[in-house]
């Protein structure tokens, strides 16, 4: 299995050793040629705004949505989810999310960088609790048409959309793959 992790900027690395480690073929997308052949695609955490930048200076914008609206599998987690979120509270005035996971989201909505923090998560299909590794992280403050698969202290974190999946947090920090097993066993 192909899996392309966009490679813009953030914390693409630690998702593609986590792929690795699951026995993914992992490529780095940085060009819209990249997305050839992969049969899913990680958005990593980073910082949304530089992503969103990068997505046009690479022209990977327009594939990059076709390929999702196609159905391409995605693992979005914390600057990803804010990409494809409908709408994004607290953006910059350019910032332009591509609406595939109808979410609301306030960036940086659990407070600034020293305000981070971890958090045992109850995982919908997950025996026993998964780290959640949260870092200047996105809110959800509305869910609509999307799935709810773990929620802290009530509000949304881990969101399924078609074939797309959405965390506020890191997984690919929590030194536990079962959230790309998870998603690497919904892929094709
Ligand atoms: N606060 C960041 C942003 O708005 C997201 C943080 C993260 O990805 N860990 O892009």
């Amino acid at each position: 299995m192909k899996v392309g992790v966009l490679a813009l900027q953030g914390a693409y690395r630690e998702h593609a050793e986590a792929l690795d480690a699951l026995g993914a073929e992992v490529v780095l997308v940085r060009q819209p040629q990249h997305l050839a052949g992969v049969d899913a695609v990680v958005l990593p955490g980073g910082e949304s705004t530089t992503q969103d930048k990068l997505l046009d200076t690479s022209e990977l914008r327009a594939p990059l949505t076709d390929a999702l609206r196609d159905g391409l599998p995605a693992f979005a987690t914390c600057a990803g989810l804010i990409l494809l979120a409908t709408e994004v509270l607290d953006g910059r005035a350019d910032q332009r999310p591509l609406g595939l996971v109808d979410v609301s989201v306030r960036r940086n909505g659990y407070g600034r960088q020293v305000m981070s923090f971890e958090a045992p998560l109850a995982v919908r299909g997950l025996d026993g609790p998964f780290t959640g590794v949260f870092i200047r992280a996105p809110r959800i403050e509305r869910a609509g048409a999307v799935e709810v698969l773990a929620e802290h202290d009530g509000v949304p974190v881990l969101v399924q959309s078609g074939a797309i999946t959405g965390a506020c947090f890191h997984p690919e920090l929590a030194g536990d793959l079962r959230l790309h097993e998870r998603f690497l066993s919904q892929v094709r």
